[in-house]
């Protein structure tokens, strides 16, 4: 079963989406325009403890700082363009921005909670060859508002509470690295959202400098790499950043950012029919993670009408994984979700206008 909501929650006209600044970054904004820094903390109570809409609500606030959030600020969330809701509780959202373009969040039920799928950038030049998302070609990087906003949007529709974020949807997010590093901060405020730093999840294809620089933060998320095939060749042919970043770079990448974060990695694993997900594949990844802290999440593959991939069967991907278990690899066989809505990556998203 699925249902489609179409509606719209306005845009203001104001400059200042508050939902971009870090607590210390909205106390710094309150100095410079002749504020008190101390507002900050109950101004970010309000945004996101208590869930105010408008700065009016906002009654321990002086008037004199209302009139001024209101003449320069905005709490804008983004445009609800679609919404879909899947059988099994999985929800789409395709998001209208203000210049008009859109984007797609996922919020599926978890067995450990509510875990929401934020895009990064508007579309995505990465161009990996299965998906949906690299058709199209970035127009912009998504700023730390509209990542926030995709957030609070997704609990205002669905009701709920966001208890996870994973960066995995439309983009790279290490090509957009400040704002998705901001985003993080924000989400993770004690006196905000509160998100804990081992619920946050970035996935990347492999952008190794900043893999590097992700190590270093202080905010200790987690990392996934989006691996797909355990050697050059073949990784290469489906994800053109590897002729950048080679397996090796990102595999040390990886071990460096393990020694300095002590954080386990997820490798994920889109299995593809026919293209790799041989047995003997499973041997060469094995070989190719061994000694790292890392688990392999497999992937069952979405099929998306534009490519010419196919899914994997359950009989092969069982014995895929059961390769990786019986050579001492951490792996997981994801549960398909939102079969019966345009789940894949991108495909909601294609089939708009934006
Ligand atoms: S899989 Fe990720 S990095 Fe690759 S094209 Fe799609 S959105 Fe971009």
């Amino acid at each position: 079963m699925s249902f489609w909501f179409h509606g719209i929650i306005g845009f203001g006209d104001k400059v200042i989406n508050l939902y971009g600044y870090t607590l210390e970054g909205l106390a710094e904004f309150l100095l410079a325009n002749g504020q008190k820094k101390f507002n900050a903390v109950q101004i970010f109570d309000w945004m996101y403890v208590k869930k105010a809409r408008s700065f009016s609500e906002m009654t321990n606030l002086s008037k004199d700082l209302r009139a001024f959030l209101n003449s320069t600020c905005c709490l804008d969330l983004l445009a609800v363009l679609q919404h879909q809701v899947s059988a099994d509780g999985t929800q789409k959202f395709l998001f209208g921005l203000p210049d008009k373009f859109a984007i797609e969040t996922v919020l599926m039920a978890q067995d450990y909670g509510m875990s929401l799928c934020v895009s990064s950038q508007v579309g995505c030049n990465m161009g990996c060859a299965f998906c949906a998302s690299g058709l199209q070609k970035k127009n912009r990087d998504l700023t730390a508002d509209e990542l926030v906003g995709q957030v609070m949007t997704a609990e205002q529709i669905a009701g709920t509470k966001v208890t996870h974020i994973v960066v995995m949807g439309t983009g790279e997010p290490f090509d957009n690295y400040d704002n998705v590093i901001r985003f993080i901060r924000i989400v993770n405020d004690a006196k905000g959202l509160a998100i804990g730093q081992r619920h946050i999840t970035v996935s990347t294809c492999g952008i190794v400098p900043k893999i590097l620089a992700y190590a270093e933060e202080p905010v200790r998320s987690n990392l996934a790499i989006s691996l797909h095939a355990p050697n050059d060749e073949l990784r290469a042919s489906l994800m053109p950043i590897n002729k950048r970043y080679p397996l090796k770079d990102i595999i040390e990448a990886c071990q460096i950012y393990f020694d300095k974060t002590s954080r386990r990695i997820t490798f994920e694993y889109l299995l593809l029919s026919g293209v790799n997900d041989a047995v003997a594949l499973a041997d060469e990844l094995s070989d190719l993670i061994r000694g790292l802290n890392a688990y392999v999440n497999l992937i069952p593959y979405n099929r998306v009408s534009e490519f010419a991939f196919e899914r994997t069967d359950m009989n092969r991907a069982m014995q895929f994984y059961d390769r990786l278990i019986k050579r001492g690899i951490n792996a997981t066989l994801r549960k398909e979700q939102g079969l019966d809505i345009d789940a894949a990556c991108g495909q909601l998203r294609l089939k708009s206008d934006r």
